[in-house]
């Protein structure tokens, strides 16, 4: 399909999840595939809100693309962070690395730092939005546009499910779409600085996460595939 027929696919269900699913809103973690859906949802699905994890373990070039985001599209993007305590906790026991020890530890963190403030993210809302892809991952491979989250209760979209790496780089440049400086370092992925790193060519594109665990195995928990079935029409509730 055209890259055009496909945005307008895009268009329908961002316009979809705002209207019939609302309250809706945008998990952005600022990589390429969610800056190619804050453009659209900017300029044609305002109504969703859009929001991003602050872990407090980010790199400079994401926190400056949050900046240029704001200023490009005048758009308030609501950050959350970690609860205080848990981390200072987390930290004080167990080290500011930890997440290299075991997966178990490694799962903790995510979980502290992502997994509760998207849960508190969701609170109240009827649909969620991701960027995620099947060509992403073997944890994705068969992930829907349209799905029920079990985990959350919740409607879940993923409007981009099907889209290449490359198609998401040329609605990049032909709309000149702001994107995360990583990008241009060798990072396909953005996550946290700690454990996210730039991949070599022909390597997996998840292949810079968790790069020391299973691949079948590397989840961060906000997307448990287990957690989710399709729906097999974009159908309202
Ligand atoms: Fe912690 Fe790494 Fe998970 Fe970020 S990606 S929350 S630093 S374990």
């Amino acid at each position: 399909m055209a890259l055009d027929a496909q945005t307008e696919d895009v268009i329908h269900t961002l316009k979809m999840a705002e209207s019939r699913f609302a309250p809706a809103a945008f998990a952005n973690s600022l990589g390429a595939e969610d800056m190619v859906l804050t453009d659209l949802i900017a300029r044609h699905a305002p109504g969703i809100e859009i929001f991003t994890l602050d872990t407090g373990r980010l790199n400079p070039e994401t926190y400056a693309l949050l900046d240029e985001v704001r200023r490009k599209y005048g758009i308030g993007i609501r950050v959350l962070f970690p609860e205080s305590e848990a981390v200072e906790e987390f930290v004080n026991r167990h080290g500011p690395n930890a997440f290299y020890e075991s997966a178990g530890l490694r799962k903790t963190c995510c979980f502290i730092r992502k997994v509760a403030p998207l849960g508190r993210a969701l609170e109240g809302k009827t649909s969620w939005i991701t960027g995620l892809r099947q060509e992403q991952a073997p944890t994705r491979g068969s992930i829907a546009v349209q799905e029920w989250d079990d985990a959350h209760q919740l409607h879940k979209f993923n409007p981009l499910a099907g889209w290449t790496h490359d198609e998401v780089w040329a609605y990049i440049r032909e709309n000149d779409v702001p994107y995360n400086g990583l990008h241009d370092q060798g990072y396909p992925s953005i996550g946290c600085a700690p454990c996210t790193r730039p991949i070599a060519e022909g390597e997996d594109i998840r292949a810079g996460r968790w790069w020391w665990e299973d691949p079948h195995s590397k989840e961060c928990g906000l997307h448990p595939a287990s957690a989710s079935r399709k729906t097999e029409n974009l159908t309202a509730p």
